[in-house]
């Protein structure tokens, strides 16, 4: 049995579009060990250690080729807040239901515009970073009641903390906004530098922070006036990770100092017509599988499991099931 184990197929082999799992998974042994050196952190290793470990997936037909593809159906995941595989799962969960919302959104306010907006502050200490992020969330509750600010119709906004070159800590803020026509003509609009000196007084800043604001709006070559490519990549930045994965493994020491200060902070907040249908830590397993919205199972499976010599996941034949037959 264990001489055969390099033999079976890999996952990356048999589907192409679950080649980043064992990326993912990968990392997450590495968070897994980062944290398994300190007694503090044994129970977060363990949980990691545990994560995603057999994948069960059914087959449904390409709808346009008609060939067999693998569609996930079962996974248990530990959803540790920094596993580098619950942290992707809850990324695209998001990306899908805010998809999913969407149409619905757009149909009723076919007029909206979508802003994205960046603000950020001046790096801090690692081991500052908690006071400035509670600051940062207020900042954002006296932003939000500002005059300019009451025509956005919808809000999400996430927290992303990256690692300065020199071990500071970088927390930032995007956040994707929904504003009507009107807010482009004269008087309302809202110009890049009056951003900056709405995030200044509001962030209580003796210093003119660093504010990108965009319009979300189609790049040359798409359909004109079609911004749900854009929408969509927009959504992607926004809805991405919190931490990047190799700041995570870069340096133990400040992400273990990070892990420390963001216990328990919320870092995704909505508002609006958007509010409530994002929320943080209270995603199922099959949630984060994402086996939602297909109608189409068997009850087949096909049974991978990860294999932590080779950093792949394998084919894993105790996992599989018979097709139900009724
Ligand atoms: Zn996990």
């Amino acid at each position: 049995m264990h001489r055969r184990q390099g033999q079976d197929a890999a996952l990356s082999d048999l589907s192409h579009r679950d080649t980043p799992w064992d990326d993912h998974r990968a990392r997450a042994a590495d968070v897994q060990a980062i944290y398994s050196e300190l007694s503090e952190f044994e129970r977060l290793a363990e949980r990691i250690g545990k994560c995603s470990g057999v994948l069960r997936f059914g087959q449904t037909p390409d709808p346009e080729t008609g060939e067999m593809m693998l569609r996930l159906r079962e996974a248990q995941f530990c959803r540790v807040r920094h596993c580098p595989v619950c942290q992707w799962r809850r990324s695209l969960m998001w990306q899908a239901r805010f998809f999913q919302a969407l149409p619905g959104l757009v149909e009723a306010h076919r007029e909206a515009r979508w802003l994205f907006l960046t603000l950020t502050v001046r790096n801090c200490p690692v081991e500052a970073l908690r006071p400035v992020l509670k600051d940062m969330n207020a900042a954002w509750g006296r932003l939000v009641k500002r005059p300019e600010f009451r025509q956005v119709q919808g809000w999400i906004r996430t927290t992303e903390v990256t690692r300065g070159r020199d071990g500071s800590a970088h927390p930032h803020f995007h956040a994707l906004l929904m504003v009507p026509p009107s807010y482009f003509r004269g008087q309302s609009y809202v110009k890049q530098a009056r951003w900056v000196e709405l995030w200044r007084d509001t962030a209580r800043l003796n210093y003119a922070p660093s504010v990108d604001v965009r319009t979300v709006k189609a790049r040359p070559g798409e359909v004109d006036g079609d911004v749900s490519q854009a929408l969509r990549r927009a959504a992607a930045e926004t809805l991405k990770y919190a931490v990047k994965p190799s700041d995570m493994t870069a340096d133990p020491a400040w992400f273990l100092e990070l892990t420390r200060q963001v216990h328990k902070l919320r870092f995704i907040a909505t508002g609006g017509l958007l509010k409530g249908f994002l929320r943080d830590g209270q995603e199922s397993d099959e949630d984060l599988a994402l086996t939602d919205g297909d109608g189409q199972d068997d009850g087949s499976r096909v049974g991978f499991n990860w294999r932590p010599a080779d950093r792949r996941y394998r084919r894993y034949r105790q996992a599989d099931a018979e097709p139900k037959t009724e």
